[in-house]
């Protein structure tokens, strides 16, 4: 199968050689014909299947073959996605695919000036891409009208959900034109976004090209156990052991993210930080110098799990599990893209055993131990498998109790004692709102 047999267009197959895609990747093969077709969508891919090119390519053609001249303010196609990064990095492949094409495209997203935008906008764009926060600013500033909108593509959309943007989602979806083709991707599926997609979908074809949540076999996956106060410690003998050349590292919180940073350069370790708290430029460089090999260590919160496409990045190391489990997949998939293989470590400590087990069940593999010698935790991870299950240990023997103490048990985390197990739980998720959308008239606040 080629991209022409698809249906694509000259300009567009003239782009692609250029970038050097040569076959279409089985979400292309599957999104492409459909989309051109003018199908809703409703798509599940695993992170690096090429599934930006699989909504961006038939979205440009159309724009290109019908619908008339976007006129002032307005924009023909709009790309949602969660994260300024991604953003950006959407729009430059939109812009690479769209090279050869009469298309105005754009980006905006919030942490930077809205005015530029404003200007921007003045004109009309093709395509937008947008963050929903931003995109509502514009809209309520009246920089932006949808009256000419005729695509809506929604990109991670169970990472906006994630993100707490159900609100933006429903107010934008109630300023949107009711007829329209929509487009809804995302890495994983959890029930919320089915409950989203029949909402906002219309017969939707369903695409769905690996079993759901399961994370790219092209990974090596394994753990290592240690205890908490000892991360810091492993993670730099492991990089030194294994002479690590570039790491994406994720840790769960913004002030884990700047002490593990402020360690590696303690230690002149090459290293630098990206969280929400800090401005756009200043992430955007940290991550622009990742890309160009001039940091070796980038550590980074969820903000930097979806999307980032960094060519080459054999390495990912989980500091921190995630507190989502669908998160561990979107981390890893930094690495092992688009037919590379790549390697993902997690430290994993004792209270975070029912994490543990809440990934190895959505990916239904057991994870490999390979304990380091010198780092054996004191506070034992307790066994764990695919089944959601975490093991029981034997019992220790107990020390004879001291009169009148308070109680033999010592609590760590969630297991009490040696011979207590925690329930297993399946996941443990911040609660989401799932927007629910009116469809009555339209309200729109003054
Ligand atoms: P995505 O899943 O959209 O983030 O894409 C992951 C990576 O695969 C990006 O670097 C794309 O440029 C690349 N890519 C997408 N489609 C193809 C293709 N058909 N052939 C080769 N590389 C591709």
């Amino acid at each position: 199968m080629t991209f022409a047999t698809l249906g694509l267009i000259e300009p567009l197959l003239r782009s692609l050689e250029k970038l050097g895609y040569q076959t279409p990747t089985p979400v292309q093969a599957q999104a492409i014909p459909a989309v051109l077709a003018g199908r809703d969508l409703m798509a599940a891919a695993q992170t690096g299947t090429g599934k930006t090119a699989g909504f961006a390519l038939p979205l440009l053609q159309l724009l290109a073959m019908e619908g008339p001249k976007v006129t002032a303010n307005s924009a023909r196609a709009l790309i949602l996605v969660p994260t300024r990064e991604l953003a950006e990095q959407v729009h430059e492949a939109v812009r690479q695919y769209a090279e050869n094409l009469p298309l105005r495209t754009y980006a905006v997203y919030g942490g930077v000036s809205i005015n530029p935008q404003m200007m921007k906008l003045r004109s009309g764009v093709d395509l937008l891409v947008a963050t929903p926060g931003r995109l509502l600013d514009l809209f309520r500033q009246n920089a932006l009208k949808f009256n000419q909108l005729q695509t809506l593509v929604l990109d991670e959309a169970d990472r906006m959900l994630d993100l707490g943007f159900s609100e933006e989602l429903a107010n934008i979806y109630r300023a949107l034109p009711k007829k329209r083709q929509t487009l809804l991707f995302s890495a994983t599926f959890s029930d919320d976004i089915r409950l989203l997609a029949g909402q906002m979908l219309n017969d939707p074809l369903t695409v769905e090209v690996s079993p759901r949540n399961v994370a790219a076999n092209t990974v090596k996956q394994w753990i290592v156990t240690v205890d908490k106060k000892r991360k810091p410690e492993l993670f730099v003998h492991l990089m030194r052991k294994g002479k690590w050349k570039q790491v994406l590292v994720f840790a769960k919180t913004r002030n884990g993210v700047d002490a593990l940073v402020e360690k590696l350069q303690g230690l002149g370790i090459n290293a630098d930080g990206i969280h929400g708290d800090k401005p756009q430029a200043t992430r955007q460089r940290a991550l622009d110098r990742f890309k160009a090999s001039e940091v070796q260590i980038l550590v980074a919160t969820d903000v930097a799990a979806r999307g980032l496409d960094i060519e080459d990045l054999p390495m990912v190391v989980n500091f921190d599990l995630p507190i989502v489990a669908e998160d561990y997949i979107h981390r890893i998939g930094r690495t092992g893209r688009a037919g590379s293989t790549g390697e993902a470590i997690s430290l994993v400590c004792a209270d975070e055993v029912n994490l543990l087990s809440a990934i190895e069940m959505l990916t239904r593999q057991t994870l490999k131990r390979q304990n380091e010698p010198d780092f054996e935790p004191e506070h034992r991870v307790p066994d764990t498998d695919a089944s959601g299950q975490v093991v029981k240990k034997p019992k220790k023997p107990k020390k004879p109790k001291a009169s009148g103490g308070g109680g033999g048990k010592r609590n760590l985390g969630r297991w009490v004692d040696s011979g207590e197990v925690a329930p297993a739980e399946p996941s443990i998720k911040p609660v989401r709102k799932v927007p629910v959308f009116n469809t009555g008239p339209r309200k729109r606040k003054p």
